[in-house]
């Protein structure tokens, strides 16, 4: 390191020389310019103080730059379940179980027999014991995967029922009736967009039928004239009923009243119900089906389900879940506007001890596509000049908030309470000049 015999200010190299290296280039394509422009500046300053030699700097930055892979980023969007940002968080007891099972694990394997055991029982174990409606349950890699299972399984080559107000694209152009049709099932569309009743579904039925799926619409909302025939009427025509209630909710929540959950759902007499592990359940990327002890066991049994399997982090991490369901989406979903305001206000006059004029606005948070639309929940927001929004997106710790009118909104509903100090200073090494 540094022998002193130079002056190290003059041999530093300059940015745009830095910048020019192949390696840092590269980075640049994924971290974009500025992060990169970031770590150089903070190589350039460690060789100033004479923490290294200035022809150390270029191998430093390239040392420093974050590891490829998905960055933290603080979601202060307002949305709880931001599809973009990998929808639900992982509890601290989930993200431990996710740690503990890297290495070697029972995920397959009984140690009091020593032989080969039922995968992920513990996780499976977990969930029925949550659902005790279910005779039986299974998980699959994601919702999608839990559908195509359950259409593979009960419909190829035969009809799925469904009403036309219930044929949804979920986003980025994933779209129901394509998975579904992907299996070689078809589709028989019933009723109209805003209403379908019980006759129209039993005019559709034959021997060609394979079951009725009842979708719930965890994304948009159809008012006005409408009509929809629930499950516990569509469980009387004599037919499998499958339900795909998305959100994952097991049991129901008082705070969303609208959003159906897996316990009544079987209760009303659904033979299969079908869930996301990452929306309102607040676990790992997962899907789950529930339901009928025969059928969930076919489904289990069928080829298909080996290449639909989750890989022992899932498992892990969706037991932790299931034991402490106490998650960051609950969290977020029941937190009180009262203590956000406090958060909020703290950060707006630590800013303003720096000179930074930021406003305390109320805001409105939403539970996102991850189910339960409409549902409007009271916030605080953090109200801060629009151009901070590009440098706080691409800054060292990513923050990502919602620019509305001219106003970048940062709403700490969803930013864990321990984390607001990371907020400031995120906001602090924005230039100010506002
Ligand atoms: C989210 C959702 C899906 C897809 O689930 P993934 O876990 O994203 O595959 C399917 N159906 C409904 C109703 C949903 O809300």
């Amino acid at each position: 390191m540094g022998d002193g015999s130079v002056d190290p200010r003059r041999r530093v190299p300059r940015t745009d020389t830095l910048l020019a290296d192949p390696q840092l280039v590269a980075a640049t394509a994924t971290l974009g310019r500025e992060q990169v422009k970031a770590v150089v500046t903070r190589a350039q300053e460690r060789a100033r103080r004479g923490e290294i030699n200035p022809d150390e700097v270029r191998d430093a930055a390239v040392a420093a730059l974050p590891t490829p892979g998905p960055r933290v980023v603080l979601n202060a969007t307002g949305v709880v379940l931001h599809t973009n940002l990998g929808r639900a968080p992982l509890s601290p007891a989930a993200v431990a179980a996710v740690v503990a099972a890297a290495g070697h694990t029972d995920v397959e394997l009984d140690l009091v027999t020593g032989r080969r055991a039922r995968r992920g029982r513990g996780a499976l174990d977990a969930l029925a014991a949550a659902v005790p409606d279910a005779g039986a349950v299974h998980v699959v890699n994601n919702g999608a995967a839990a559908l195509v299972l359950a259409a593979t399984v009960l419909a190829a080559g035969r009809e799925i029922v469904v009403s036309r107000g219930e044929l949804v694209e979920i986003g980025d152009g994933f779209r129901l009736p394509d998975l579904l049709e992907s299996t070689g099932a078809r589709l028989r569309e019933v009723g109209t967009t805003n209403r379908t009743t019980l006759a129209d579904y039993a005019a559709a039925l034959g021997p060609q039928t394979g079951f009725v799926l009842k979708v719930h619409p965890s994304n948009f909302r159809v008012t006005g004239f409408t009509s929809a025939t629930g499950v516990r009427q569509l469980a009387t025509l004599g037919v499998p009923v499958v339900a795909d209630i998305g959100s994952g909710l097991l049991s129901a929540d008082p705070l969303l009243p609208d959003e159906p959950d897996a316990a009544s759902t079987l209760r009303a007499g659904a033979t299969l119900v079908t869930a996301s592990g990452d929306k309102l359940l607040g676990g790992p990327q997962a899907g789950l089906l529930l339901g009928d002890a025969e059928l969930v066991d076919r489904l289990r049994r069928h080829p298909l389900a080996r290449a639909l399997r989750v890989d022992k982090l899932t498992l892990a991490a969706l037991a932790a879940t299931l034991h402490q369901p106490d998650t960051p989406t609950r969290s977020a979903l029941h937190a009180d506007p009262g203590a956000l305001h406090r958060r909020v206000e703290r950060l707006r006059d630590r800013l303003g001890a720096d000179g930074r004029k930021a406003e305390v606005v109320p805001a409105v948070a939403v539970v996102g596509g991850g189910g339960a639309p409409g549902v409007e929940l009271d916030s605080w927001a953090l109200s801060l000049p629009e151009r901070y929004a590009a440098s706080l997106r691409t800054g060292d710790q990513p923050v990502l908030g919602r620019v509305v009118r001219g106003r970048l909104l940062l709403d700490l509903r969803c930013v864990p309470a321990d984390a607001d100090d990371a907020v400031l200073a995120a906001v602090l090494r924005v230039p100010g000049d506002d």
